[in-house]
């Protein structure tokens, strides 16, 4: 594993977010990063220099830049990107609107110019509440523009014994358009490069469902004695030009253009087939294959007739076929979800709950829940043994689980520390690069042959490199 500073370490996971399968998530929680920092430090440098000249009311500006940017930046680190974005476009706007009114005073010589700053966070703003709903996507962004409209048509101005000389507010005028005009520059173009960037991966995820181009990965899932107990199916895209293509980079855009629909019915099949194939080998054929499944995918009316379809038409066992649903999907018609869920269980099917932890699911839905399987998120996981929160939260989800009649799968072990510290809490199956990373078929099936008895595998377990060779930590 690469050396990292503790502090270093935990920067670099706020900066890359707990979820790395989100491009434009993470485009953005970079953005309200920097934009919060930025605010933070002009803040203090300002909030320093009004000091020292004893004016007020320019300090007290200051002040609620500090604090914007410190709300900002706290909290997306807490990973409250929404509200983070709201109080830094707000505390923005009001600063920006306080210094135009009152100490921007138009004049013949010098007009006023702080209010061209509103063009480019209102631009910033539209980008980053894109998928919020209709009030906050537009709301803020035509505040702004408003605001501008109305500043720029007027003279009006609030009297202030702190308006700026002229001579200096005549030079400044040139400064403050330029910077304003060039941060209103760099903002279109970042809209109109992710535009294109847009089109262009949706037009190649049209030719890669027409030309067949995904592939399965499957990273095995074991017991506590080490013993491989199933897989879970992760897609791959194998891009002509670029190669292999991470979900990260496509599932998001596959689902805002509702791609997903024919993927997922892909995965799914492809899930199947695997099965199939594994119930021919005496050594696989009790292996369960586990498969993410989108909500727009959930959502379809014929979700259930497909899924118990492709059993039928494989001749697979239902009970080998494991769901993996995510805590956002719960939050809306609930009913309609546990409905699918219950007739697809009476078949045999079986759920999991991905990434449990980081969405908003409260006990009362999990009760409710058909499911069969909690799966501990691998942001916890990752600091389980440096983060009593972590390693908190990863105990009561094994509690919680077993509570609810439920099994619990860690995800993300990439420690045998990690992995005795989950099992010593009750958890009882793991997966994560400690053991193996996602593989193709080939490779998951000489993995699991050539794994040495279940018991033998950790009974010498304090030393990795007595494990395999693929299943040595990467
Ligand atoms: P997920 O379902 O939570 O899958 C686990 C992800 O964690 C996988 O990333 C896996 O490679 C990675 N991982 C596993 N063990 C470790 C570990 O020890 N350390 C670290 N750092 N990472 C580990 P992958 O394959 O890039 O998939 C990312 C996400 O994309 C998945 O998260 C899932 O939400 C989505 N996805 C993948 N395949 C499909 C699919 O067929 N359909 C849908 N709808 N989503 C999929
Ligand atoms: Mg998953
Ligand atoms: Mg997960």
């Amino acid at each position: 594993m690469r050396f990292r500073p503790a502090l270093l370490r935990k920067f670099y996971q706020h900066w890359n977010g707990q979820d790395l399968g989100h491009v434009q998530r993470l485009r953005e929680r970079r953005m309200l990063l920097v934009g919060s920092a930025a605010t933070l430090l002009l803040g203090v440098a300002w909030g320093i220099y009004f000091t020292v000249l004893g004016m007020w009311p320019l300090v007290a500006m200051d002040l609620l830049l500090i604090c914007g940017g410190l709300g900002g930046s706290l909290l997306t680190w807490h990973n409250r990107d929404r509200p983070a974005a709201i109080v830094l476009f707000s505390t923005l706007f009001i600063v920006i609107c306080v210094i135009a009114v009152s100490f921007d005073v138009p004049t013949v010589q010098a007009p006023r110019t702080t209010h061209l700053y509103l063009l480019p966070l209102s631009v910033a703003a539209l980008m980053a509440f894109r998928t919020s709903g209709v009030w906050l996507r537009h709301g803020i962004a035509l505040a702004g523009l408003v605001a501008f409209v109305i500043l720029s048509a007027s003279y009006g101005s609030m009297p202030s014994q702190y308006a700026l000389p002229e001579s200096v507010r005549a030079t400044g005028a040139w400064v403050q358009t330029g910077a304003s005009l060039s941060i209103f520059y760099a903002m279109l173009y970042l809209m109109q490069n992710d535009a294109i960037s847009r089109s262009v991966l949706e037009n190649d995820l049209r030719q890669a469902v027409a030309q067949d181009q995904f592939m399965l990965y499957f990273q095995p899932q074991l017991d506590a004695k080490g013993g491989v107990i199933g897989a879970e199916a992760l897609i791959r895209w194998q891009h002509p030009e670029r190669g292999l293509v991470m979900p990260g980079q496509f599932i998001e855009q596959a689902e805002q253009t509702g791609l997903i629909l024919p993927i997922g019915h892909w995965v799914l099949e492809a899930a199947c087939a695997q099965l199939r194939m594994w119930s021919n080998d005496s050594q696989l054929c009790q292996l369960r294959l586990a498969v993410n499944i989108s909500q727009l995918q959930f959502r379809q009316v014929n979700f259930v007739p497909q899924v118990l379809g492709m059993i039928e038409r494989y001749g697979i066992k239902a009970s080998l076929l494991e769901l993996e649903i995510t805590e956002s999907m719960l939050a809306q018609d609930l009913p309609d979800i546990i409905a699918k869920m219950t007739t697809l269980r009476a078949s045999g099917v079986t759920f999991s709950l991905d990434d449990f932890g980081t969405g908003y699911s409260s006990l009362n839905y999990l009760k409710r829940l058909p499911l069969n399987q909690l799966k501990i998120d691998q942001s916890f996981v990752r600091d389980v043994l440096t983060d009593p929160n972590d390693a908190s939260i990863a105990r009561t989800v094994v509690t919680l689980g077993h509570g609810l009649g439920l099994s619990v799968i860690a995800e993300g072990v990439e420690t045998l520390e990690q992995r005795e510290f989950l099992l010593q809490s009750g958890c009882e199956y793991f997966q994560g690069y400690l053991f193996s990373r996602p593989v193709p078929s080939d490779d998951f099936t000489q993995f699991v042959k050539q794994r040495p008895s279940a018991d033998a595998v950790f009974r010498f377990s304090a030393d990795v490199a007595t494990l395999p060779a693929s299943t040595k930590l990467h």
